[in-house]
């Protein structure tokens, strides 16, 4: 059979080896079958041909059908151009070429009768064409064919005549060659199940579809295909993990929880905490190893119910662990645990970079004879030297910072893995987190305590920056505490550092009667950890920051968040900033400040935030915006976005038909081994070899 992904692109014809290489670097072609998935970005109507008389300066690409009544170079040098007067009988108009002029010239011959394709525009009163495609009428079939191809090409591409129609010819060769259906990627019962068009009529249909119907068929069978493997990939992957893995079972529910829920807890737990809690708890009853993703909105509860599990370990006689990405978070952690135990005898450490010599060695031996019932820590407690005496459950606060390697090494702290909560507040699109972290079940806590009010969100203007300061003013006098938040962002990093020293003394100047302090990223730890002190603490007013308070840091009398040069921000961090207030009982607010001049996209991203307080909904909206490439922590979770038909925004409900399909196929033929499933299971293995991305998670 026709081999497509073994016969070099170089031996097509009119490519080359030259042509080839550039192909090879600039879109990691090689073989005709990455040629092949290779798909166009646009289609463009050729159905129809103007006339000349019809046509001005504004419409968009068209095509004419006329010839070339005369040739004329204008200019010198670099200044040289090439004009051919092109009429239809009904008018004329100029063909232009900046580039290639004499190939041009050798290539066209006057009245021949040609079809032009191209964007008219007007250049001294007379209508022209720059570089447009041209091909004898004759010879060119579009009216039956309709929809022409674009494929995105760089402008290397271009220097070297690779541009849109260059790859459509080389797709047309392709596509001739091939003489017999290619392999079938997707089994039989599936095609039949879901109506789907062979994989051989889908790639001609996608690159040169017959008719609109035929495109829409194409386009739907190739998706299928993309999104089904990317699930079928994730839960094979958590099947074997299953199968591989036996999970600790906590049996009961025993005095340290009942003894917490009954005398400690200060509070009712929502319905959303209850659920998530009663969700965790079947779990880690099943003998199953629990990996599961606990979402939430900030303020939302989750370290109470991070805390509540982890109490059910030790009633079963495990020990308990949580890991935070910040020091500074780590530390509030450990705090808010040790408030909480209040009274109760268990003992709880703390571990991070910091805790050194003497001190370390006390808790690294409690951890070992059983004594350290709760650690709570940094990345240092997946280091090496931290060993347990039967670590049972693990919690992972704010996964984003955390790729899926450094989960899996929790993993050897015991002899069978320990059951992990992973906690985000980032809220994740349903559709997303299926693909990012298709592998964990996934709870949500979508109630906020009651009591809350809601922050209120406003957009001002940069001039009105007075009317801004005094109630901020009222705010302080009231009691309250002020952040002030400074875009940071690495391409800028030195204009962005003086904006912040700046606003910095401003601010001081503006407050002088009170304490300010001031937090970035690039003071050293202790410094930075001081400064934060001095806001925890109370003493200082306001805080001029960087984006580093994002995540988690929790001081419920801040009451006021502004955020300057807030069209720098994307939404889902405008959403994390906000909050860090809206923690206590008092009325928050959250203030955008912007310039005037603003763009479409961050004027929708301001109205967002000022409508809504839910993290989901801003999370739905970011990715529709931005496109999921650009969502904070895609780029560190070890699944690349190298989705080349599907779109992960647009295309959820299918997302979640097929990844149905596939649960069933996981679940049927758990061992992959039905004979109808067979060419599912080797293009899957294919996959895994040709995608290092796919691989890493196997
Ligand atoms: P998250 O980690 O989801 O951002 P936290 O667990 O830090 O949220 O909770 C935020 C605040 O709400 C904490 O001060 C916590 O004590 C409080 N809280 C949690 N659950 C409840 C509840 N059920 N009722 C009232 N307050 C609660
Ligand atoms: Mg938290």
């Amino acid at each position: 059979m026709f081999d497509l992904a073994t016969r070099d692109i170089k031996y097509i014809s009119g490519v080359g080896p030259q042509k080839a290489t550039i192909l090879n670097k600039e879109l990691e072609i090689y073989s005709l079958h990455d040629l092949l998935y290779y798909f166009p970005y646009k289609y463009v109507d050729r159905s129809r041909i103007y006339y000349i008389q019809e046509i001005d300066g504004n419409m968009p690409y068209i095509q004419l059908k006329g010839k070339i009544l005369g040739f004329e170079t204008f200019g010198e040098g670099r200044q040289r151009r090439l004009t051919a007067h092109f009429s239809d009988g009904t008018g004329g108009v100029d063909l232009v070429w900046f580039q290639g002029i004499k190939y041009i010239l050798q290539k066209y011959k006057l009245h021949e009768e040609y079809i032009i394709f191209g964007k008219p525009s007007v250049f001294n009163g007379r209508i022209n064409v720059a570089h447009p495609d041209i091909d004898k009428a004759d010879e060119l079939k579009l009216s039956t064919v309709g929809l022409q191809p674009y494929y995105n090409t760089t402008e290397k591409m271009k220097r070297c005549f690779l541009n849109s129609h260059a790859i459509e010819k080389m797709m047309t060769t392709v596509i001739q060659q091939i003489q017999e259906p290619l392999a079938e990627t997707l089994s039989p019962k599936i095609l039949a199940d879901h109506h789907l068009m062979p994989l051989t009529e889908a790639l001609r249909n996608i690159h040169f579809p017959a008719s609109p119907d035929l495109l829409r068929r194409a386009e739907y069978r190739l998706k299928f295909e993309e999104l089904f493997y990317v699930q079928l990939n994730i839960l094979r992957y958590a099947k074997d993990r299953q199968r591989r893995y036996r999970g600790y079972v906590f049996e009961k529910v025993g005095n340290v929880f009942n003894t917490f829920y009954t005398q400690n807890l200060p509070f009712q737990l929502t319905g959303a905490q209850k659920r998530v809690l009663k969700e965790i708890r079947n779990d880690v009853g099943s003998g199953r190893q629990m990996n599961r993703l606990l979402q939430g909105d900030v303020g939302s509860g989750k370290t109470l119910v991070a805390l509540m599990s982890m109490l059910l370990a030790l009633d079963n006689g495990y020990q308990a662990c949580m890991m935070a990405p910040t020091e500074i978070l780590a530390n509030q952690h450990y705090e808010t645990i040790k408030e909480l135990l209040f009274g109760m005898d268990i003992r709880v450490e703390l571990l991070t970079g910091s805790v050194k010599g003497k001190k370390r060695q006390a808790i690294l031996s409690g951890l070992l004879t059983g004594e350290v019932r709760i650690l709570i820590g940094t990345h240092a407690v997946i280091e090496d030297t931290v060993n347990f005496s039967s670590l049972g459950f693990v919690v992972i606060d704010e996964q984003h910072r955390f790729g899926v390697a450094q989960r899996a090494r929790l993993w050897n702290k015991n002899t069978q893995p320990p059951h992990v909560l992973v906690m985000t507040a980032t809220p994740i699109p349903r559709t997303l987190a299926m693909t990012l972290y298709g592998d964990l079940d996934v709870s949500v806590i979508d109630e906020l305590p009651p009591g809350r009010k809601p922050i209120a969100t406003i957009h001002q203007f940069d001039n009105r920056r007075e009317t801004l300061y005094r109630s901020v003013h009222k705010q302080i006098e009231e009691g309250r505490q002020v952040y002030i938040v400074y875009p940071l962002i690495k391409e800028s990093e030195k204009i962005d550092l003086k904006n912040l020293e700046e606003g910095y003394q401003y601010i001081q100047e503006e407050f002088h009667k009170y304490t300010v302090c001031k937090v970035h990223g690039k003071m050293k730890s202790a410094e930075k950890d001081a400064q934060m002190q001095l806001f925890v603490s109370g003493e200082a007013k306001i805080m001029v920051a960087t984006t580093v308070i994002e995540v988690g840091v929790n001081v419920p009398n801040a009451s006021v968040m502004i955020i300057e040069n807030a069209e720098r921000f994307g939404l889902s961090q405008l959403h994390q900033l906000r909050g860090r207030v809206g923690r206590g009982a008092e009325q928050s607010y959250c203030i955008l400040v912007t310039n005037y001049k603003l763009t479409e996209d961050t004027r929708k991203r301001l109205e967002i935030m000022v409508r809504t307080n839910d993290g989901f909904e801003i999370a739905e909206a970011d990715l529709k915006l931005r496109g999921p490439g650009d969502l904070e922590g895609t780029q560190q979770s070890g699944v690349a976005f190298d989705l080349k038909i599907a779109d992960i925004a647009r295309d959820g409900q299918l997302l979640q038909y097929v990844r149905s399909i596939a649960e069933d196929i996981v679940e049927h033929d758990p061992m992959a081994q039905q004979p109808e499933n067979e060419i599912l299971w080797r293009q899957l293995k294919t996959l895994r070899k040709s995608n290092v991305n796919w691989a890493a998670i196997s």
